[in-house]
C-alpha cells in the first residue's frame, strides 16, 4: 500500500538542487551586481511639450486595455475555480470526450482553460490594435490580428493538451520518481530552447541577412570591437508586424544572433542603429539569453519537483486523501492529477506567473541597464545613443516620464532613466553632452519625422 511507503524525499532533494543551481546561475550571470541607475530623470531635458503630450494622450488611451490584457487570463482562471457552475459546464465539455481516458480529459481541460484565459484578453488585444492603427503604430489588418490570435491560442492548445497527456502518463509510469525525471527533463529542454534560435517560441521568426551597405560595415567594425566578429545580425521578416523601433538578442554560443525589426533598419541613423547593436551585443556579450533560459528551466524544474513532493505526502491525520493522492496513480482508469482539480493547478500557474513579475522584471531591469552601459563603452557615443533613445521613444510613443510605482510591470527602466543613466556615464567619463541635444524641430503636427 502507498500509506506504509516510505515518504520519498528525492523530489525535496531536487528542489534544493535547483536552488543551488539557480543561486549559481544568479552568481555567473551577475545578478546580484548590475550597475545602479545614475542621473536624475529629466524628460523636459530631451523632448518637447508636444512629444510629451503626444505620448501621455496615446499611453491614455491604451491604459485601461493594458490593464485588462494583464489581469483578465488571471481573472478567467479564478472564476472558473470560484463560480460552481462554470466549472461544472467546462468539466461537462471534457467528459463528452469519454474516448479519451481520465489522463486526456484532464489535459484536455487544462488546455481548454488556458486557452479561455488567454481568449478573454482578446477584446484588449483587438483594442489596442485599433488604438496602435489610429495612431500609425501598426500596419497589420484586423484580420490578421484576429489571424494570428486564434492561431497562437490553437497552437498553445494543442502543445498543452500534448505535452499534459505527456507528463500524465509518465506520472503512472514512474510512479515513484516522476518528478525528478520530468523536472531534470523540463530544465535541458528550456535551457536547449534558450540556446538555439530554432526552438524559440512556437513559431520561430523569420529573418534575413542585413542588406550589404555602408552601416553594415560599421556593424560589422563594431562587433570584431565588441569581441564578437562571428555573431549574425539579422532583420526581421515577419509579416504584418508593428511600424515601432526594436531589436534584441537570443541564443548563445555558436547560436547567438542579434535580430533588428526592419524599421530599426529604415529609420534611424547609423551612428544610432550602432548604438542599438552595441545594446544587444552587450547582451551577447554577458550571455544574458543563456543565463535567462537556465533560470527559466531551473524555476519550471522546481515547480515540477515541488508538485511531486506535494502529491507524494503521506495521508492527512483524519486519513482524508489530499488531491494528486498516489492512490489515483494505481488505476488505469484514474489520472494521476484528476480532472476536478486542473482549475486550482491552471488558477494557481497563472497567479504565480504574475506573483513573479516584480522579481523577474526586477531582474531584466538590471540586465538591460548592464547592456546600455556596456554600449556606452563599446562605442565612446553618449549622443549616439541619448539620440537613439530619444527616437525609439518618439516613433514607439514609449512612457516618458518617472514610473517608480508601476515599474513592476517594466522589463526595462523607462526612457527617461535609460537617457540620464547615459547621461551620468558621459559626465563620470568627461564627455560633454549637452541638454536638449536631440530635441527636434516640431512640425505642424509637433512630431519629428524621420529621414
Ligand atoms: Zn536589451
Amino acid at each position: 500500500m502507498w500509506a506504509q511507503q516510505r515518504v520519498n524525499r528525492a523530489p525535496l532533494r531536487m528542489v534544493a538542487l535547483l536552488v543551488v543551481c539557480l543561486i549559481g546561475i544568479a552568481v555567473a550571470g551577475r545578478w546580484f551586481t548590475f550597475p545602479h541607475l545614475r542621473g536624475t530623470p529629466d524628460w523636459r531635458l530631451d523632448f518637447t511639450a508636444a512629444e510629451l503630450a503626444r505620448q501621455a494622450r496615446y499611453r491614455g488611451e491604451l491604459s485601461f486595455w493594458m490593464w485588462w490584457a494583464i489581469l483578465s487570463p488571471f481573472l478567467t482562471a479564478a472564476a472558473y475555480v470560484l463560480i460552481r457552475p462554470l466549472r461544472l459546464r467546462a468539466m461537462s465539455v471534457v467528459r463528452a470526450a469519454p474516448w479519451l481516458g481520465e489522463p486526456g480529459r484532464a489535459a484536455l481541460l487544462c488546455a481548454l482553460l488556458l486557452g479561455a484565459s488567454s481568449i478573454s484578453a482578446w477584446p484588449a488585444e483587438v483594442m489596442v490594435w485599433h488604438i496602435n492603427r489610429r495612431w500609425d503604430m501598426t500596419s497589420e489588418s484586423l484580420g490578421g490580428v484576429f489571424l494570428s490570435l486564434a492561431r497562437d491560442v490553437l497552437l498553445m492548445g494543442l502543445v498543452v493538451f500534448a505535452l499534459g497527456t505527456l507528463f500524465l502518463r509518465l506520472m503512472r509510469r514512474w510512479q515513484r520518481t516522476w518528478s525528478t525525471r520530468i523536472a531534470a527533463g523540463s530544465v535541458v529542454v528550456i535551457a536547449a530552447c534558450g540556446f538555439l534560435p530554432a526552438l524559440q517560441g512556437l513559431q520561430p521568426e523569420r529573418t534575413t541577412a542585413m542588406p550589404p551597405g555602408k552601416v553594415s560595415q560599421q556593424l560589422e567594425t563594431l562587433k570584431v570591437k565588441a569581441g564578437l566578429p562571428s555573431v549574425p545580425i539579422r532583420v526581421s521578416a515577419s509579416a504584418g508586424s508593428d511600424n515601432g523601433l526594436n531589436a534584441y538578442a537570443t541564443g548563445a554560443g555558436p547560436w547567438a544572433r542579434v535580430v533588428l525589426r526592419t524599421s530599426s533598419v529604415n529609420q534611424t541613423r547609423a551612428d544610432e542603429l550602432t548604438s542599438m547593436v552595441a545594446h544587444e551585443l552587450g547582451h551577447v556579450r554577458a550571455r544574458d539569453p543563456l543565463f535567462g533560459a537556465l533560470a527559466g528551466g531551473c524555476l519550471t524544474g522546481i515547480l515540477i519537483a515541488g508538485l511531486g513532493w506535494w502529491q507524494g505526502r503521506p495521508t492527512t491525520e483524519s486519513g482524508v486523501r489530499l488531491p494528486l493522492s498516489p492512490m489515483h496513480m494505481s488505476s488505469r482508469q484514474m489520472s494521476p492529477i484528476p480532472a476536478r482539480i486542473v482549475p486550482v493547478l491552471v488558477l494557481a500557474w497563472l497567479s504565480l506567473q504574475l506573483a513573479g513579475l516584480p522579481l523577474v522584471n526586477s531582474v531584466s531591469r538590471g540586465i538591460e541597464t548592464r547592456a546600455d552601459i556596456a554600449a556606452l563603452e563599446l562605442t565612446q557615443n553618449p549622443q549616439a545613443f541619448i539620440s537613439m533613445m530619444h527616437r525609439v521613444a518618439v516613433t514607439n510613443l514609449a512612457f516618458l516620464g518617472d514610473d517608480a510605482p508601476r515599474q513592476w510591470l517594466r522589463s526595462h527602466p523607462t526612457i527617461v532613466q535609460r537617457i540620464a543613466n547615459a547621461r551620468a556615464w558621459a559626465q563620470a567619463n568627461g564627455i560633454d553632452v549637452p541638454p536638449g541635444i536631440v530635441a527636434p524641430k516640431p512640425t505642424s503636427d509637433g512630431v519629428q519625422r524621420l529621414q
